[in-house]
């Protein structure tokens, strides 16, 4: 890191024409945290669950689950801490949860469709994630969103989850719940799904729009995130959020690629979510943008 980047560390991200950009991180691990000060990023944009507990022990215990996401909160300092509940499958596998030897596993069973096939993991994520949300400002986001049913089922659950702990006398909030944005039925049809906020998971939306797999080295110049389709994409979301004043983020590796930070921000796009060893060349790229020029 050159000195001159290390000066935007505390810097509210803006663009040379003034527009603010909202700039939050992608946590995978607590450990993130440590020496880590908030106010450098505007909020949590992504934690990875699946990676926070890899052994399947934790996944189990509520209370382990609490301590860790009370841990997220409060280190926030009020500032949105978006967890995504369990994106086990695909590349991600977590052994006694997720199925070995699926044919194709990104088309498999993997995000939201595992937790609704494992309600009690799922009830126990719910649960520990609306108890951390009176220590913070909790959001819960679900990955792997496919059709609107899937995201009014984990609602119904997890509004079971905020009346039984209530009714267990056990402190609880029901925290905002927003969706992933990768799946491209979901990216296509936005307007059918009633979340609370949108969250553009772009390494699997551009390998899902161009059929060419993230871990597939030999079609990686096909997976483009400046294709035209997934572009397109990406402004009609940010487009639809704000028609119905719904915030839309964007936490995939994409905005993290300095090279890319113009081409995202003229889609509309003003909140993005990086690796925590990502922000500072991150705001710089958002510096050297100007949103005035028409020039790619
Ligand atoms: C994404 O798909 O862009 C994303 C942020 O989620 P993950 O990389 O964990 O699938
Ligand atoms: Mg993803």
């Amino acid at each position: 890191v050159s000195a001159g980047r290390a000066e935007y560390r505390y810097r509210d991200a803006r663009t040379a024409d003034g527009a603010r950009i909202k700039m939050n991180l992608n946590i995978s691990d607590i450990a993130e945290l440590d020496g880590l000060d908030p106010a450098i990023c505007d909020g949590i944009g992504l934690v990875r669950t699946e990676l926070l507990f890899r052994d399947q022990a934790a996944l189990l215990d509520e209370n382990t689950q609490f301590e860790a996401y009370r841990r997220l909160a409060v280190w926030a300092e009020g500032r949105p801490v978006t967890i995504r509940t369990l994106d086990a499958g695909g590349d991600k596998p977590i052994p006694g949860v997720t199925i070995d030897g699926e044919s194709n596993p990104f088309l498999g069973l993997r995000g939201i469709r595992l937790s609704l096939r494992h309600p009690d993991l799922f009830r126990t994520q719910l649960r520990a994630l609306a108890r951390a949300a009176v220590h913070g400002n909790v959001r819960i986001m679900l990955p792997m969103v496919t059709i609107p049913a899937e995201l009014e089922a984990a609602r119904a659950m997890l509004n079971e989850a905020v009346d039984s702990l209530a009714a267990e006398g056990i402190a609880a909030r029901r925290p905002a719940l927003g969706i992933m944005v990768e799946v491209p039925a979901a990216a296509i049809a936005i307007d059918e799904f009633n979340a609370g906020f949108f969250s553009i998971g772009s390494n699997d939306l551009i390998q899902y729009v161009t059929a060419a797999g993230r871990d597939i080295a030999a079609v990686a110049e096909l997976a483009n995130p400046r294709n035209p389709a997934v572009l397109r994409l990406i402004a009609a979301i940010v487009r639809h959020g704000a028609e119905a004043g719904r915030e839309v983020s964007l936490c995939g590796d994409a905005g993290a690629d300095p090279a890319l930070v113009t081409t995202l921000l003229r889609t509309g796009l003003r909140s993005l979510s990086v690796a925590p060893s990502a922000l500072e060349r991150t705001k710089e790229a958002v510096a050297a943008t100007d949103l005035r020029l028409t020039l790619p």
